[in-house]
């Protein structure tokens, strides 16, 4: 067996699959219709705890520019979630974002997992 992989680099890992995963999903910048480069985040990661970190509704597609140097266009980006989740979606995540939320052991993995799985699905029925 390898080493132990670590926090971080499960953190990592799974950020990956699941950017990967919102990215085809939503198939455009959710705040422009520019490039899906990027996964964006409505609630800061910086802000938010784990519970909205990989939450499919605080995490849509975005460009470079919104995302980056727009700094996730949030006014557009606020429009879009009540359109998609409907009015009080941002009061929830508001609600929602420093809950603690504590994995347990094989959480990780187990997410990392699902969304590979959820990944291929996809990209199976896009390819139809
Ligand atoms: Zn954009």
């Amino acid at each position: 067996m390898g080493r132990k992989i670590t926090k971080k680099g499960l953190r990592e890992k799974l950020w990956k699959i699941f950017s990967k995963y919102i990215r085809l999903r939503d198939g455009k910048c959710v705040t422009c219709g520019g490039a899906p480069e990027n996964a964006g985040h409505y609630i800061p990661k910086s802000v938010t705890r784990l519970s909205l970190y990989f939450d499919e509704r605080n995490v849509n597609a975005q460009c470079v520019r919104c995302n980056k140097y727009l700094s996730g266009n949030l006014q557009s980006y606020a429009i879009y979630l009540e359109k998609k989740f409907g009015y009080g979606i941002l009061e929830q995540l508001q609600q929602e974002r420093t809950k603690v939320f504590k994995p347990y052991p094989g959480w990780w993995e187990e997410k990392i997992e699902e969304y590979e799985e959820k990944y291929k699905k996809l990209l199976t029925s896009m390819n139809g």
